[in-house]
């Protein structure tokens, strides 16, 4: 059963996708949490991190590559973004296909909520 972002990578449901080549796809985010969020998604179904292999690495290395071309395109590599990849159920993953979230366009704020506010 292909992964909700492999159907939106072959184009069967429906985004706004920002970048594309022949190892990543990105589109954006469907409940944006900052001004800016985007997801960049290797085209090779990978459900997590846990999983990639040394194979993955040129994929692994475009993530990024894509993520500086598109913060360039979108006008805010000059005043930051932040970079999240979640793995598995304490990293806060819901959807098994490995992603890149980029947040920006505004402040992220701080990396984590410290344990002791929660
Ligand atoms: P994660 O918690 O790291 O697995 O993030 C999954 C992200 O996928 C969330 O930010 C969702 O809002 C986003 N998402 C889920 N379904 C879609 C969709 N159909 N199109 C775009 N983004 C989606």
């Amino acid at each position: 059963m292909p992964s909700i972002f492999s159907k939106i990578i072959a184009g069967e449901i429906p985004s706004k996708k920002v970048y594309s080549d022949d190892l990543v796809t990105a589109f954006w985010d469907i409940n944006p949490q900052r001004a800016v969020h985007i997801l960049i998604v290797p085209n090779k179904e990978i459900r997590t991190v846990s999983e990639v292999t040394a194979e993955d690495e040129l994929m692994l290395g475009r993530m990024f590559t894509a993520a500086r071309r598109i913060a360039e395109d979108l006008g805010i590599a000059q005043s930051g973004y932040r970079l999240i990849v979640n793995c598995g159920e304490h990293g806060g993953q819901e959807v098994p296909h490995v992603h890149m979230h980029l947040l920006g366009g505004e402040s992220v704020g701080p990396m984590l909520k410290r344990k002791s506010a929660e």
